[in-house]
């Protein structure tokens, strides 16, 4: 279940994948590029007489939903020492999953999916959610996390409230990324009501984001499923967003950086992948990178929790009072600086095991894993080990099967066969009939819808398998959709 692949540069790199997991060469490809960075750092010595402490790639790991990104796949994690990449991060900034579990019953949503589409259509795109924050409120968020926003008492969201058990988990252990200043997002912090960010809190942010309800269909851990409320049929509501446009304005900000602060003489990388060197020299440009990137992380993980607190609104609308409380809020998108070491992870999610989660409110059964499928098929909530083999990580979905983009045409006999089986809720009723009459507006609106399809994706099954094989985490318990919401 685990191969290592060859290389020239003896780095060792390693993907955990097991039969029935197709890999696609250019991703694989892509993967090994990256090495020509290591190539570049081993260099460093005698191109410019740098005297800090050697900088080194020591480590990838490849997880089974690997495919191609732009420069890195998605799927990879990266191990360095006295270096830093933000592109081995990705743009969108600690997108992630958060998981919450409900007191609702399957049988009891599933009776009233229509109603409930309906509010959540309005919730989500038609002006019913509002999060309006304070310029106090923002620059909290954006320097303190979550945490800081909820120290600073008041609720900010219209018709959406927090609550102690909210507080108890957000607060006590969901991280947040301390930033001095939140100077690259000044125009908004400052700004009077309205502008830049305020139009996009509580959004979802298109294409493979999303916010979505499943039920418990199987339980494969008993005990840690006790533990963690996932008993047969219960509903828990899954949000998959990131930073939204924040997260591209820190990894920019971080490229107009490196490459004018770029050692003279020093080759750069054919790969384009430039990292941050360690130094004095460097070392403002790389605390600059640090705030932006923390603000940005900041903001993603407040905006899941706007996601969850706008599903249940709508939830609490249609069947009464529930309670939801978050399981976890995983980021797949994000760094991990542990002394000189920094694990990367771009489209992979933790999954560490008793040491990592020592003291916290996991350290019991381990991480939560958070493995979602798609729109039409199973999500897993698995177990982590810790498994150093694979930086203690795992894969943060089924991983595309082929390119976005590719499965825009054909398809059409599949895709009404998935939406008369599967609830989705999109900006667009498409079931209005007014609507369906707009052949061009239907066929855009198709276009996109399989660019996401079930069939775009790998089938999950054999990629949570190779996780179990690997030792890398073991399913708790299965998901299956009732209602997803795609911004
Ligand atoms: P990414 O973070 O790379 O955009 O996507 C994460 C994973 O989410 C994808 O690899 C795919 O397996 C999964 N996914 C994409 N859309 C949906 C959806 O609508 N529902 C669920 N449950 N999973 C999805
Ligand atoms: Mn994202
Ligand atoms: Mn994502």
């Amino acid at each position: 279940h685990w191969l290592r692949l060859p290389n020239r540069w003896d780095v060792p790199v390693e993907i955990c994948a097991g039969p029935g997991v197709p890999l696609e060469p250019a991703a694989v490809d892509e993967a090994l590029s990256l090495l020509e960075t290591a190539d570049t750092l081993a260099r460093l010595a005698e191109a410019t007489g740098f005297d800090g402490p050697e900088p080194r790639i020591t480590r990838v790991v490849l997880t089974p939903d690997l495919h191609k990104g732009a420069g890195i796949p998605i799927g990879t994690v990266l191990e360095t020492e006295n270096a830093l990449l933000p592109q081995a991060v990705g743009n969108d900034v600690n997108c992630g999953m958060r998981l919450e579990v409900t007191s609702l019953r399957a049988d009891r949503v599933r009776s009233r999916l229509d109603r409930l589409e309906k509010r959540l259509r309005h919730l989500f795109f038609e002006g019913g959610r509002r999060v309006a924050l304070t310029p106090a409120q923002r620059e909290a968020l954006l320097r303190e996390g979550l945490p800081g926003l909820l120290l600073t008492g008041d609720t900010p969201w219209r018709g959406l409230q927090p609550t102690d058990a909210d507080d108890a988990v957000d607060r006590a252990h969901l991280p947040w990324f301390p930033a001095r200043t939140a100077e690259a997002f000044a125009d908004w912090i400052g700004s009077a009501g309205g502008a830049s960010y305020d139009s996009i809190i509580g959004g979802i942010g298109g294409g493979n984001h999303f916010v979505e309800l499943q039920y418990v269909s199987e339980v494969h851990d008993p005990a840690a499923a006790h533990a963690w409320g996932l008993t047969p049929g219960t509903v828990v509501l899954m949000a998959h967003s990131g930073s939204l446009s924040l997260g591209h304005q820190a990894n920019g900000t971080a490229l107009d950086l490196l490459r004018a602060g770029w050692p003279a003489g020093l080759p750069r990388p054919r790969n384009g992948i430039l990292p941050f060197l360690p130094g004095e020299r460097t070392e403002a440009a790389r605390r600059r990178y640090l705030d932006a990137f923390a603000n940005a992380a900041n903001f993603a993980l407040g905006n899941r929790f706007f996601l969850a607190l706008t599903m249940r609104a709508g939830l609490a609308a249609e069947y009464g009072e529930l309670t939801s409380r978050p399981l976890y809020d995983a980021p797949h998108n994000l760094f991990w600086p542990d002394g000189d070491r920094t694990v990367h992870r771009k489209g992979a999610t933790p999954a560490g095991g008793h040491a990592e989660t020592a003291g916290g409110p996991h350290a019991l059964w381990g991480e939560p894993v958070i493995v979602p499928g798609s729109m039409g098929a199973s999500s897993f909530v698995l177990r982590g080990h810790g498994n150093p083999r694979s930086l203690a990580s795992a894969c943060h979905g089924a991983g595309r099967r082929v390119p976005r983009g590719a499965t825009a045409r054909g398809g059409d006999a599949e895709l009404d066969a998935f939406l008369r089986e599967f609830r989705i809720v999109t900006p667009l009723d498409h079931r209005d009939p007014l609507v369906a009459r707009r052949s061009d507006v239907m066929a855009a609106w198709r276009r996109d819808l399989k660019q996401e399809a079930p069939w775009a994706y790998k089938d999950i099954g054999p990629v949570v398998s190779s996780l179990a094989a690997g030792g890398v985490a073991t399913p708790v318990a299965e998901l299956r959709p009732l209602l997803t919401v795609k911004g």
